[in-house]
């Protein structure tokens, strides 16, 4: 409830109001309660003494009525003639005032004013008369208080005497006693068991009131009549033995009455000021929450990124608070747009990056947008001839090309050699337009400090494809069309997803690939190439087969490459080496003692662990190994490529170089290899009894082999009349589908033993060699 501080301020306020109020309160009553206490004590008091002077006087008057009266003729009259009693007594009581006048006689009758002698006095009375001679005092007569005054009758009373009595009525008592302005009740109690008759009223309360009051001269305030009472008490003296006690008493509220208007005031003032205080204790406390909530509304706004200042219109230490807040915020918005500044741009060029990119691609709308990744050609040795500085500044000047090309486009620096940039387009065809002028416009010559500079770029394409995809993918399809127009040297490409695969997928087939090469899925087969000039088969090729448990058949075009690009085909080409030796010992025993080749990738040749393993597993050969080794661009090192190319040659590996004529094949490189064999590649010789052109080529090649002191092989040889033609054309072997599929150990020497197939291939090479007899042939 109070986590409020103008409530908290406010209510301890005003409880410390509350507190100091009752406190003068409570003294104050206290105070004026004991005065007024005490003077009601006092006037109680002075109750008491009135009456006791009084009853005093009176009694003393009745005394000396009665001694005067003894003598009276009227009184003796009686005495003798109890029918003049009447008349003498009434008189005597009227002309003194009395309320009873009586007589009694020596012998103990009791003449009253209805003139009859009674038998009985009074005991109490006769008791009194026993005790003194003319008894003067307080006396119960009738169970009523009376002043009683006694005069003797004759010499030493033998006549009797004359009593005279005022009764005490208890409402008149009070009158002329009573101090001034006092209201006073005033009584006489008769001890009698308790202070008055058993069955009056609050006799319990009054009768122990009475006591202490006698024992100690004061006594604590008393409940009677529904009320507290204060008083005060004396003893009165009485003829008999019997105890009497003037009690005169008062309510207390009666003592307070003349301070309840104090009270009244002391309250009303507490709660006028108890009001004025809370109000004032709230504004004032407001006063200093209102700004603090302010700024606390603000911090709040500024955890959720809003930069609101505070507005504080005092002038003290809040105000200088709300200043300093204001100020924070200006900073941390500040900082805030330097660090996102940074965060989504390129430091060294300044152009937005990936993360710009790939924030403005996620609230693009999807759809239509296509994103091309641009790529600067051979990045690397430009940035080598001109420096890092201008490269960076070349990607810079790119850039603003290609900001000025597509002014609203999504563009950012993707990585060093990389633009990127986001356009919408109808469709692949006007994709491809717009990718092939994005070309033409980088591709004008650049101008950096003075030097004038040629810009080659290719460019990836990502289609669009919808909302599942993320910016980042896209981002990284883009990419990956970049590198696949480059593969292809193409200039743009759009994302290939076929050519791709699943990287994922592929890298688990690693995996299994090992496991193949131990459990027997992998297995090699062997396929024999034909010799021209003996008319026999005298090696093999061997080639790879992987049978997956639940994918059948892999194509070794897919899993070799990926093995290359995977690190694991080392691994794979020390087995298979190790497994062609092995087969190559099993036909040597089954009386077939062939030469084995088989295919290393370029990849393995510049490591120099390979090179060593395999010259190890080769030393174990039986018979002619031959390593065939394709050209590709992805040595690393040429250098120590070539070199253990050399060592292999050296130690009676022979080398032959495959797929001559598909690749980058130059004449250098067939210069500088030094190589056994040059096996022509299939794309060539499937063609050579259709294609003119593929046959001049093959001729020369073989020529070109000849000259160089190569063995030439013709791979992909599929039907008799190529077989024949290349015959004619001097070519040294023949390894194609007519001869043999590529097959078991088993199946081989099955088909080394079919002589009638044997004999099958040496008239048609016979044949060849005769219906076509070219000029160059014969000049050889
Ligand atoms: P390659 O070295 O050029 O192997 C010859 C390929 O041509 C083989 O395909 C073979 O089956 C096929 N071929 C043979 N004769 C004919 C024919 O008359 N017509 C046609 N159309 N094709 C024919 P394969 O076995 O699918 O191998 C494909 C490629 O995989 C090989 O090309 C080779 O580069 C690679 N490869 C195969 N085994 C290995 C291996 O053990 N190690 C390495 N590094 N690469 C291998
Ligand atoms: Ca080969
Ligand atoms: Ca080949």
């Amino acid at each position: 409830m109070f986590n409020r501080l103008s409530l908290k301020l406010t209510a301890l306020y005003a409880g410390l109001l509350v507190a100091a109020l009752l406190l003068v309160g409570a003294t104050s009553y206290a105070l004026i309660a004991s005065a007024s206490l005490r003077i009601a004590h006092e006037q109680l008091t002075v109750a008491n003494a009135n009456f006791a002077r009084l009853n005093n006087l009176r009694l003393a008057h009745l005394a000396e009525a009665a001694a005067r009266s003894a003598g009276a003729p009227g009184v003796r009259e009686a005495l003798i003639d109890q029918s003049a009693a009447p008349t003498a007594l009434g008189a005597l009581r009227t002309r003194l005032r009395a309320d009873r006048a009586f007589i009694v006689t020596a012998e103990g009758l009791l003449i009253g004013e209805d003139g009859a002698a009674q038998a009985s006095v009074p005991p109490q009375l006769q008791l009194a008369l026993g005790r003194h001679a003319s008894p003067v005092g307080l006396l119960a007569l009738d169970g009523t208080m009376h002043r009683v005054a006694v005069a003797t009758l004759g010499e030493h009373a033998h006549l009797g005497w004359l009593v005279l009595a005022d009764r005490l009525d208890p409402n008149t008592l009070a009158a002329g006693v009573s101090p001034e302005g006092a209201h006073v009740s005033i009584e006489i109690r008769a001890r009698d068991g308790g202070w008055g008759a058993p069955e009056a009223p609050d006799r319990a309360a009054i009768s122990a009131f009475i006591d202490t009051y006698l024992a100690r001269g004061q006594a604590e305030p008393f409940e009677a009549q529904g009320a507290r009472m204060i008083g005060a008490a004396m003893e009165l003296a009485t003829l008999d033995a019997q105890r009497a006690a003037l009690l005169v008493r008062s309510p207390l509220s009666q003592a307070l009455s003349p301070y309840t208007g104090v009270f009244n005031s002391l309250a009303l003032i507490g709660l006028v000021g108890l009001i004025i205080l809370v109000v004032g204790a709230w504004l004032f406390a407001r006063g200093i929450t209102q700004p603090l909530s302010t700024l606390e509304a603000s911090a709040r706004n500024l955890r959720q990124g809003v930069y609101e200042p505070v507005v504080v219109r005092t002038k003290d230490e809040l105000s200088r608070l709300a200043a300093s807040f204001n100020a924070m915020i200006d900073a941390i918005r500040e900082r805030e747009q330097r660090i996102t500044h940074l965060a989504y741009h390129d430091a060294e060029t300044r152009l937005p990056n990936r993360l710009a990119l790939e924030r403005r691609l996620a609230t693009a709308q999807a759809g239509r947008v296509y994103l091309a990744a641009i790529g600067v050609d051979r990045f690397a040795d430009v940035r080598g001839a001109i420096g890092y500085a201008h490269a960076g500044a070349l990607m810079q000047r790119l850039g603003a090309r290609l900001g000025r090309l597509a002014p609203n486009g999504p563009m950012a620096r993707l990585s060093s050699d990389v633009l990127g940039i986001a356009f919408v387009a109808e469709n692949e065809d006007a994709a491809r337009r717009r990718a092939e002028a994005l070309i033409s416009h980088l591709e004008q010559p650049l101008a950096l400090e003075g030097l004038e500079i040629d810009v080659n770029v290719s460019i990836g394409v990502a289609q669009p494809r919808g909302k599942d995809e993320g910016p980042a993918a896209m981002i990284e399809r883009a990419t990956i069309a970049l590198d696949q127009a480059r593969a292809a040297r193409l200039k743009s490409a759009f994302f290939d997803e076929a050519a791709y695969g699943d990287p994922a997928r592929n890298l688990s087939l690693m995996g299994e690939m090992r496991r193949a090469l131990k459990n027997g899925d992998m297995r090699l087969v062997h396929q024999p190439k034909y010799n021209f000039r003996t008319g026999r088969i005298e090696s093999v090729e061997s080639l790879v087969r992987w049978r997956h448990p639940t994918r059948g058949f892999i194509a070794p075009d897919l899993f070799v490459p990926m093995a290359e690009e995977t690190g694991h085909v080392r691994m794979l080409t020390e087995w298979v080496l190790e497994r062609a030796v092995a087969e190559q010992k099993i036909m040597a025993q089954a009386g077939w003692p062939l030469g084995f080749s088989v295919n290393i990738s370029g990849r393995l040749l510049d490591d120099a662990g390979f090179a060593e393993a395999a010259l190890a597993i080769a030393r174990g050969a039986a018979q002619t190994l031959c390593f065939e080794i394709t050209e590709t661009a992805v040595i690393d090192n040429p250098k120590q490529a070539l070199e253990n190319i050399e060592r292999f040659a050296e130690s009676g590996v022979r080398v032959a170089i495959d797929d001559y004529g598909s690749g980058l094949s130059s004449l250098a490189y067939l210069k500088q290899m030094p190589a056994h064999e040059l096996k022509i590649d299939k794309m060539f010789v499937q063609n050579i009894t259709s294609s003119e052109r593929d046959g001049l080529l093959v001729r020369s090649t073989i020529e070109l082999g000849h000259g160089l002191g190569m063995e030439v092989t013709a791979e992909g040889v599929e039907t008799p009349a190529a077989f024949a033609m290349l015959a004619s054309m001097r070519c040294d072997m023949a390894q194609g589908y007519l001869i043999s599929r590529p097959s078991t150990a088993e199946d081989l020497i099955a088909l080394l033993n079919d002589r009638q197939r044997m004999r099958f291939y040496e008239q048609t090479a016979r044949v060849g060699a005769q219906i076509s007899p070219t000029p160059e042939s014969k000049s050889a």
